[in-house]
């Protein structure tokens, strides 16, 4: 029986992440190395990327990346295959891009709408297309999915609006059981994440605002902080969670546990 230290490394396997360029994102990309992985990360924005893949690089990381749309069908299919052409193929995945759209259902416009869905949900789909194929093809695969408790549950009528973002979340969620299903004939894990309230550029508008409404309605009191989500990561991407695929593991400070 392997020892729980070597059950979370993650040495000689390759993990790409998207959005890593900041936030959770560049937070897990540093977990995955932490654990010993080669890690590839993409965005869209080289203003982010570069420094991010330099923060990691000076870090011990292995560490690489590109500009990538994870919309856009060739750009992932392209990402994925610079990543294997850089470090080897992807064994671990992590769909953490993501962004939403404040407005109310009523007045969401259509575009907003769809980008929303086309970033949280069409984006992982993507990106797991196409890694499931030499996933598939080695018998091996972690696939960790970005969700958010958004996606478990509504908000009360003075939270915050983001109709898309929440149905993008639940879809994601569903579809992280629905791979889970089809591919552990494979070997390929598929688990997700769904944090609570985390301080990222995502959440800067509306944070501060909030500061009162998490003292009383998350058991811990607080928003997440750094350092609180890699871990996580890391465990559902090595073999410390072996028996584990279809799920989706909160880490909101207890929030989805509480009622009134
Ligand atoms: P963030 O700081 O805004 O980071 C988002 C990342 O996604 C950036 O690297 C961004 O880079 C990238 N991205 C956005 N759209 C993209 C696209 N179309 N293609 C490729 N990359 C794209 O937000 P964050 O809070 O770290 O969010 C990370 C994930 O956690 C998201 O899925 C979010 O929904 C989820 N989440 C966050 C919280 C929270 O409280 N912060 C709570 C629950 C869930 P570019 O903009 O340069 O592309």
């Amino acid at each position: 029986m392997q020892t729980v230290t070597n059950l979370f490394r993650l040495d000689g396997r390759t993990a790409l992440v998207t959005g890593g360029s900041r936030g959770l994102g560049e937070e897990i990309a540093h977990g995955m190395a932490e654990a010993g992985a080669s890690v590839y990360i993409v965005a869209r924005r080289e203003k982010w990327l570069t420094p991010a893949i330099e923060s990691l690089q000076a870090a011990g990381a292995k560490c690489a990346g590109s500009v990538c749309d994870v919309s856009d069908p060739a750009s992932v299919k392209e990402s994925v295959r610079l990543a294997a052409e850089t470090f080897g193929p992807v064994d671990i995945l992590v769909n953490n891009a993501g962004a939403t759209w404040g407005a109310p259902a009523e007045d969401m416009p259509l575009d907003k709408w769809e980008s929303v869905i086309a970033t949280n949900l069409t984006g992982a789909f993507l990106f797991s297309q196409e890694c499931a194929h030499g996933m598939i093809a080695r018998r091996f695969g972690r696939i960790i999915n970005v969700a958010s408790i958004a996606g478990m549950r509504g908000s009360l009528p003075r939270g915050i609006h983001c109709s898309g973002y929440v149905a993008a979340k639940g879809g994601l969620i569903a579809l992280t059981r629905e791979l889970a299903c089809k591919w552990a004939q494979y070997n390929i894990r598929v688990n997700a994440i769904a944090p609570g309230f985390f301080p990222t550029r995502m959440t800067e508008g509306v944070l501060p605002g909030l500061t009162e409404d998490l003292k009383q309605n998350v058991p811990l009191g607080r928003p997440g902080r750094d350092g609180e989500l890699k871990g996580v990561a890391v465990f559902l991407a090595s073999d410390a969670s072996n028996y584990v695929t279809g799920q989706t593991l909160a880490v909101d400070g207890g929030s989805t546990a509480a009622t009134i």
